[in-house]
């Protein structure tokens, strides 16, 4: 699942600082895809102002006359609201709506649309979204800033694209493992080992303990994992001596 075949569609700002805050927010989270429908003022330098580094996203922004235009070959459509409507279609929250989002074949794009800063998504652009979206605030205050919207749900999407990397997901085991101080033993050993071994130079050690530690850092080494290292070690060092 790549997220670039997510839109995030911002439809009539009129802000420009909230173009560029969201393009910010887009590129933090790994999305690329800004369009612009209608926008009031762009490009703009407030615009570019807001953005940080997210330049690219601006500059590759896609701007349209209508919302139409900007949904075309979407084959799921997420429309972002503040609030109740009349007619909602199923709604869901911003993390209900990440999990929709990883679901999809991978060939589906997807829109996500955001209202403009005064009114919100009008009602016939809510009816052709599949999937409204709330933002759970709190009653009476429930509309966040435009590019504050965006963020959200840009890191829903993240954190449910993070967890799917992850995937499939193995039924935990039990694990016991060493810890740090029980670790740190058996570097010692392994060192003054490999000092008497000749084969670590204290004079000159460069990176050997380094690399060591970072590799059984790497392997996560339980308990069962210490004892049959140590007991290498101490046999290594027996016949040293
Ligand atoms: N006054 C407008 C809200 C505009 S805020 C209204 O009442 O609808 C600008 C946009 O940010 C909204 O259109 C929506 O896309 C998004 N947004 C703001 N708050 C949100 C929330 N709580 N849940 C989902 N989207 C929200």
């Amino acid at each position: 699942m790549m997220l670039n075949k997510i839109r995030i569609i911002l439809v009539e700002p009129s802000h420009p600082g909230n173009i560029g805050a969201a393009a910010r927010a887009l590129k933090n989270m790994g999305l690329e895809r800004l369009y612009l429908v209608k926008p009031e003022f762009f490009p703009h330098k407030q615009a570019y102002y807001r953005c940080s580094r997210a330049d690219e996203i601006l500059d590759n922004a896609i701007v349209t006359e209508t919302v139409d235009e900007a949904l075309i070959g979407c084959g799921l459509v997420i429309g972002t609201s503040a609030r109740q409507r009349v007619f909602p279609q199923p709604m869901l929250d911003p993390r209900q709506m990440a999990a929709k989002v990883m679901a999809e074949p991978d060939d589906v794009e997807i829109a996500i649309l955001f209202g403009t800063e005064h009114s919100g998504l009008d009602n016939p652009t809510l009816q052709k979204c599949h999937f409204h979206v709330f933002i759970p605030s709190v009653t009476g205050f429930s509309s966040l800033n435009l590019a504050a919207a965006v963020q959200v749900i840009c890191y829903e999407i993240r954190m449910a694209f993070l967890s799917l990397l992850n995937e499939p997901m193995l039924p935990t085991q039990k694990i016991n493992l060493a810890t740090i101080d029980e670790l740190e033993g058996l570097y010692q050993h392994i060192e003054s080992t490999m000092i008497a071994a000749k084969f670590l130079n204290p004079k000159s050690p460069r990176t050997m303990m380094a690399r060591l530690r970072r590799l059984f850092s790497r392997a996560r080494v339980d308990k069962d994992d210490l004892n049959l290292l140590r007991g290498m070690v101490a046999a290594i060092q027996n016949l040293v001596r």
